[in-house]
């Protein structure tokens, strides 16, 4: 079948960006815009009222969820869904998340505008509480709908303020029903910035996402004997603080061996940390990352041998505990064919990568055959108030996305 090929209203799609940049500004340039908050409420209310104008069904789920659909031709067959989280980090940017909802919003109005009737219905995701900042784990609401945390478990969740998901949710009046979450999915396509540096540096406009890099975390302990700085000479300490620093750089170096492995020690505890005390215990993170899971686990396995060499070496203990491991989410070749295909019909650069951070669309693979495009974050900066992406991305990747669920939705 041959597809239109379409644009979206690089203008139009520019000036909704910017509405919802005004809501819940950070004051720097970047955005403040927590999960169930007066702000995210605002969003939120503005966003039914754009899928109500474009002529969608909006229905709210209970976790807060928001879909728009578009009628396809087999209305009773399974959807196209497309989005992203409308929501952000305290400090964070105007793109993340944003750019995958209201970029479908767009492909919603220039379907409508264009008179295109697709075979399969189209439904437009806000996510709630993607980014975990307010209420840990991030991607709350796309985990509930596809049974990776029970609703009781995400309801009870607290904030800082003690103040509950499910009181948060009712506060802003978002709590909707269990039946209007999205069950018959065909497709989840989210369009979403990098993050990373990859992209950019290589000047390659589209990022055909293969899938979500498996990502492990650990906690070590290591126990050695606190005593005075000043009476006990060199040789007969067991310091924990000089033994971890030794396995800190090992943690380091271990990505010298595996191409692609990512290592990071993001936390450290010393006790008792006191000026003139040999340090007796100390515990630190490694967070480990490669989208190969059997590379990942014996990088993490040699590791191990070499924190226990110089843990007998230095006469400490050590444990170390598992707290996560997460295996890496393959996405449907259906969907990166389709987005490479539009990628070439538009003559946009294009390059396959994986992502390093964890999106919806982890959980919606679950469920669909699901994809991701992602487009440059200038310097790779996210998580920021002063992440940005051009506009001249932002319209091709939103282009790819219209095309893709042409492709998908089989537009006639
Ligand atoms: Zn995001």
């Amino acid at each position: 079948m041959e597809n239109t090929l379409l644009k979206v209203n690089r203008e139009r799609l520019l000036e909704t960006l910017k509405v919802s940049s005004s809501i819940g500004p950070s004051g720097n340039g970047g955005m403040n815009r927590l999960a169930l908050s007066d702000a995210d409420k605002n969003m939120r209310d503005i966003f039914v009222d754009w899928l109500k104008e474009a002529g969608l069904d909006v229905r709210i789920d209970d976790f807060g969820n928001i879909y728009g659909r578009r009628k396809g031709k087999r209305n009773d067959g399974p959807s196209v869904a497309i989005g992203s989280h409308l929501d952000t980090q305290p400090c964070g940017g105007k793109y993340d998340g944003i750019l995958g909802v209201l970029s479908a919003l767009e492909v919603i109005r220039v379907l409508n505008e264009n008179d295109i009737e697709t075979e399969y219905p189209v439904e437009v995701i806000n996510f709630t509480n993607e980014e975990g900042a307010r209420f840990s784990p991030p991607m709350l609401g796309s985990g509930g709908i596809t049974g990776n945390f029970s609703k009781d478990f995400i309801y009870g969740i607290k904030d800082d303020e003690g103040i509950s998901f499910e009181q948060a949710l009712n506060e802003i009046n978002y709590s909707g029903s269990i039946q209007n979450r999205i069950t018959n999915v065909k497709n989840f396509i989210e369009l979403h910035i990098e993050q990373g540096p990859i992209l950019h540096e290589k000047d390659i406009t589209i990022g055909i996402v293969q899938g979500i890099q498996g990502n492990d975390l650990y906690t070590v302990k290591v126990t050695g004997k606190t005593n005075h700085a000043g009476p006990t000479p060199m040789e007969n300490r067991r310091d924990a603080l000089v033994a971890a620093s030794k396995m800190i750089v090992k943690v380091n170096e271990i990505t010298d061996e595996v191409q692609g492995l990512k290592t990071t020690v993001g936390k450290v505890n010393v006790t008792p940390n006191v000026t003139n005390v040999i340090p007796g215990e100390v515990e630190f993170t490694i967070d480990i990352r490669h989208e190969d899971n059997d590379l990942r686990s014996h990088a993490f396995e040699r590791l191990k041998e070499q924190l226990s060499a110089i843990a007998l070496m230095s006469e400490v203990e050590l444990t170390i505990t598992t707290d996560w491991n997460s295996e890496t989410t393959l996405f449907s070749s259906v969907v990166k064919d389709a987005i490479q295909e539009a990628a070439d019909e538009f003559g946009y650069s294009k390059m396959d990568l994986f992502s390093g951070p964890g999106h919806d669309a982890k959980y919606m693979a679950g469920v669909s055959d699901t994809g991701m495009i992602f487009v440059p974050s200038v310097d790779g900066i996210s998580h920021n108030e002063q992440e940005l992406t051009i506009d001249d991305d932002i319209e091709k990747g939103a282009n790819v996305l219209l095309h893709v669920v042409q492709k998908l939705a089989e537009a006639k």
